[in-house]
């Protein structure tokens, strides 16, 4: 079955962004992992300066300039520096080789700095990825709920959202994006409960959720065995393991002269 892996880290890896790369890929390889989304640097920085952001973009691209046939960059932004992500979208996706957007920690989702980030997101046919939590303990200052993520994909039913950890405690997160179709949910990250899949498919439909690994914060085995061992249709594994994303990212992709097959 083809492996779209649609969230991967740089960090916890030794060596150049070229490097970290490679050892992914070849993680990947073993485990039958076909294409890898790649987003921010070796090191995560909460509310990154514009400086701070630059350079994890840089790594990334860095990181591609070998592996195109393998890895694409999402681009890393800090809505709390808009003009600074706006310049950084423009180099990175409209004139540069990325094909998505990463939101992390460093703003609420639904504030209205981030609507502008959105607009020029939705024109580039760029999809949106938000990493979203729900934590008992509380809350990062700006980290996002997936309410949060309904709120700003309501208000723009143009653009295209993966919401990140589908909400963390997933089984509030994905009643809050069922109603949004233009949302989608991140296997990524977390352990492979039983049931987190089921419901995903059940409440939203095979085709808007999306697996992710989180790697290497997680394991290809824990990450892959959400899917595969979910009670769900190998055609449900097919459009999660690959042809949801490919879906997602064929038009960017397109625009940019590369090959999806
Ligand atoms: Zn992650």
């Amino acid at each position: 079955m083809e492996i779209w892996d649609g969230h991967c880290h740089l960090s916890g890896y030794a060596g150049t962004p070229d490097e970290r790369v490679g050892k992914l890929v070849a993680l990947a390889d073993r485990m039958g992992v076909d294409r890898l989304c790649i987003f921010m640097g070796a090191n995560f920085h909460y509310d990154p300066t514009p400086e701070e952001m630059r350079a994890a973009n840089d790594e990334v691209l860095d990181g591609l300039r070998n592996w195109h046939h393998h890895a694409f960059g999402f681009v890393y932004l800090n809505p709390n520096h808009l003009d600074a992500s706006l310049a950084e979208f423009a180099r990175c996706v409209e004139q540069g080789p990325m094909v998505a957007i990463k939101l992390w920690v460093a703003q609420h989702c639904d504030s209205p700095d981030v609507d502008a980030i959105v607009t020029r997101a939705a024109a580039a046919k760029a999809p949106i990825f938000q990493h979203t939590w729900q934590k008992i303990t509380g809350n990062l200052p700006g980290e996002s709920t997936a309410e949060e993520l309904a709120r700003l994909a309501a208000r723009h039913p143009e653009a295209t959202f993966i919401c990140g950890h589908a909400g963390g405690d997933w089984e509030n997160g994905i009643r809050a994006i069922r109603p949004h179709a233009n949302v989608y949910a991140d296997l990524g990250g977390g352990d492979p409960t039983a049931g987190f899949t089921e419901m995903a498919v059940r409440e939203l439909g095979a085709e808007r959720v999306i697996f992710g690994s989180d790697i290497p914060g997680r394991s290809y085995a824990s990450q892959l065995a959400k899917v595969y061992g979910a009670q769900i249709t190998e055609e449900a594994k097919r459009l999660i393991f690959s042809e949801n994303l490919k879906r997602l990212l064929t038009p960017i992709l397109k625009l940019k002269g590369v090959p999806v097959y």
